[in-house]
């Protein structure tokens, strides 16, 4: 085990360590924080005006990318090339977003339900790991220019309900920014270390952090013991905040001026005119008792307690998620020692009343609520780097472990920087029919191809019953040990068939080769990242050819022959495009097999339910 720091501009190992930023990855808006002067501090713009950089990424009609306000500005009038919310996105497939498909204005690809979302923009196709990284290099830059020196360490902030793959999602978009993520935390345990909670070490503390931004509500239960934070519950609302504020004042505007809501949908221009009004009168109520304007003859007027009345559902419905985060906890309110304000519309005077008379105790709320889990996270890059005395630094494994998939690429189980003793694990499945073998090849190292990591060993997992690819259910788990000896397991799940190694995972590397090897995988982060897209769109490409195939054959007697021919015609080209190097073309071939096939999948299910229900006496 080490604790080894880098210096990514000289390519050695560092003596001293170098400032570690902090940094706030939000679905509406990102912050980057440091600590100056023994002091948080998150970093405004070139213009001096915010700490807000907008989460918003626009391709502007040369292909060149913006990001924040410049391409919040594009939000309306370009709203196809305008990607924003990609954190909604991350480590998501398609199945998983499929509900709220018509939240995003920008198109989401769908052609196979199982696989990671990309976005299309023009003719090219981007991970939401891509995206993000845009919004990571930004606040990079911004940091540099304030500091007049190139930054490369950070700590980045995700959510407490995010999972093994969100997480390693936001991992990979910080290394393609050129940033060596040294931990991810999540955002609630920042927000407490903000306030200095939790970081002395005898302390031991139950903590509920509420965090209301624009378009979520977060509700997490936290314990700090031994200067470690563990969650204990989370609970929330993805689709409720302060969008939905404006929305209440707007329906009350609507009722006073006696228009129907239907106007709305006809006057695109109207309805954004009224919703930016909506929002000003709902930041003005947080400090004054009325709002009064109008718009040519639409009147904008409303008092503080007409607002309260208007919104008091919504947040009581927050209200009702804190009851369940507890109950989950297994806790009662009196338990709660510390109450975390966190996202802007925490600063609604009736969302602090309504919160801090739930949990009978005064709210922390002193610093800014859109600052506070961007200033954690600076903290805790400060702890990382050795800098303050009260916290422990744990021994932590100092490369990722993994194994290798489909067509080479490595797989992480157990991320670089996890504290140890840690375990890990997922499913996987096999690609052939009949399978009986499955080979469980073990990489260390943090390059996404796995003939650029270091293999620590192998096994070969028998006698799996044929079945067809896909259906048995193999899982891999990862034990790491205090002292660095890794135990890899591998179980069928429906035969029960398992076996197992151990390895000593850091046997041989010294201190100086293991920062070569991350300082490589930074160097590489972009063509590693290319590499990793050609690979997954030609795995799914040749996914989707075979299930098309098959489709073809389960379904011969019902397709047309002109049907069958146009099929296979566009399943011949998606075939020709995964024999090459263009991943955007297999991609493009993958959308056009699809949109021909859909309707046919359809009209192959309506045939078979009659024939079923038909075989049946009713
Ligand atoms: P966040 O996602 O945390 O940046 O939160 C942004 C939300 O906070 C938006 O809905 C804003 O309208 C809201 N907000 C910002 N300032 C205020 C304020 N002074 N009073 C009420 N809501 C605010």
């Amino acid at each position: 085990m080490a604790k080894i720091s880098i210096n990514i501009k000289e390519g050695t190992v560092a003596k001293e360590s170098d400032v570690i930023i902090g940094i706030d990855l939000g679905t509406t808006n990102s912050l980057v924080a440091y600590i100056k002067d023994e002091q948080a501090v998150a970093v405004k713009g070139k213009d001096g005006k915010s700490t807000l950089v907008p989460s918003i990424i626009h391709f502007n009609s040369e292909s060149n990318i913006e990001v924040g306000e410049t391409a919040k500005s594009q939000l309306i009038a370009d709203p196809a090339n305008t990607i924003y919310s990609v954190k909604r996105l991350m480590g998501r497939s398609y199945k998983d977003v499929l509900d709220h498909e018509n939240y995003f204005s920008y198109k989401i690809i769908d052609e196979d339900t199982e696989s990671l979302v990309k976005v299309r923009i023009k003719d090219k196709f981007y991970t939401p790991i891509e995206l993000s990284a845009e919004i990571l290099k930004e606040l990079k830059k911004r940091i540099e220019e304030v500091l007049e020196k190139k930054v490369s360490r950070a700590v980045i902030t995700v959510p407490a309900y995010f999972n093994d793959a969100q997480r390693q999602a936001t991992r990979d978009a910080g290394k393609l920014a050129g940033l060596d993520v040294l931990r991810i935390v999540n955002e609630p345990t920042a927000a407490s270390l903000a306030y200095g909670i939790g970081l002395d070490e005898a302390d031991e503390q139950t903590i509920a952090v509420y965090d209301l931004g624009g378009g979520t509500f977060d509700i997490s239960i936290l314990q700090s013991q031994n200067g470690i934070f563990e969650v204990l519950a989370t609970n929330g609302d993805t689709f409720l905040g302060g969008d939905d504020f404006d929305r209440a004042i707007m329906d009350f505007w609507m009722e006073k001026n006696g228009m129907d809501k239907s106007v709305l949908k006809e006057n695109k221009n109207l309805a954004q005119a009224i919703r930016l009004k909506s929002e000003e009168a709902k930041k003005a109520l947080s400090s004054t008792d009325s709002f009064s304007e109008s718009l040519g003859d639409f009147v904008c007027n409303i008092t503080k307690t007409e607002f309260e009345n208007a919104v008091q559902p919504l947040v009581q419905r927050t209200i009702d998620r804190c009851k369940s985060a507890l109950k989950d906890a297994g806790l009662g309110v009196d338990k709660i020692n510390h109450i975390v304000m966190v996202g802007g519309s925490t600063r609604i005077p009736l969302v602090k009343k309504s919160v801090a008379e739930f949990f009978g105790k005064e709210v922390f709320d002193k610093l800014d609520p859109d600052e506070v889990v961007a200033l954690g996270a600076a903290i805790q890059a400060d702890v990382l780097a050795g800098k303050q005395k009260n916290i422990l630094l744990l021994d932590v494994t100092p490369l990722s472990l993994g194994i290798e998939t489909v067509g080479g690429l490595m797989d992480t189980i157990i991320p670089r920087n996890s504290k140890v003793p840690t375990k890990g694990g997922r499913q996987y499945t096999t690609s052939v029919d009949g399978q009986k073998n499955l080979k469980v090849a073990v990489f260390q190292g943090e390059r996404d191809l796995v003939d650029s990591n270091r293999k620590l060993g192998e096994f070969v997992l028998k006698g799996i019953p044929p079945m067809p690819a896909g259906l048995p259910k193999i899982e891999i788990q990862f034990i790491l040990n205090a002292d660095g000896i890794l135990t890899v397991k591998a179980k069928e799940l429906r035969s029960n068939v398992e076996q197992e190694i151990e390895i000593k995972s850091s046997y041989g590397l010294s201190e100086e080769e293991m920062a070569l090897m991350l300082l490589d995988s930074i160097k590489n982060a972009e063509s590693d990242m290319k590499a990793r897209v050609l690979l997954e769109a030609r795995n799914e490409g040749n996914n989707v050819y075979k299930s098309t195939l098959r489709f073809l054959k389960q379904n011969e007697t019902i397709l047309s022959e002109e049907e069958k021919s146009k099929t296979m015609e566009f399943a011949n080209a998606l075939n020709i495009t995964i024999q090459g190097d263009d991943k955007d073309a297999i991609n493009k071939a993958m959308e056009s097999l699809n949109a021909y096939t859909e309707p046919l999948a359809h009209k192959a299910m309506d045939v078979n339910i009659k024939d079923a229900l038909k075989g049946k006496k009713l």
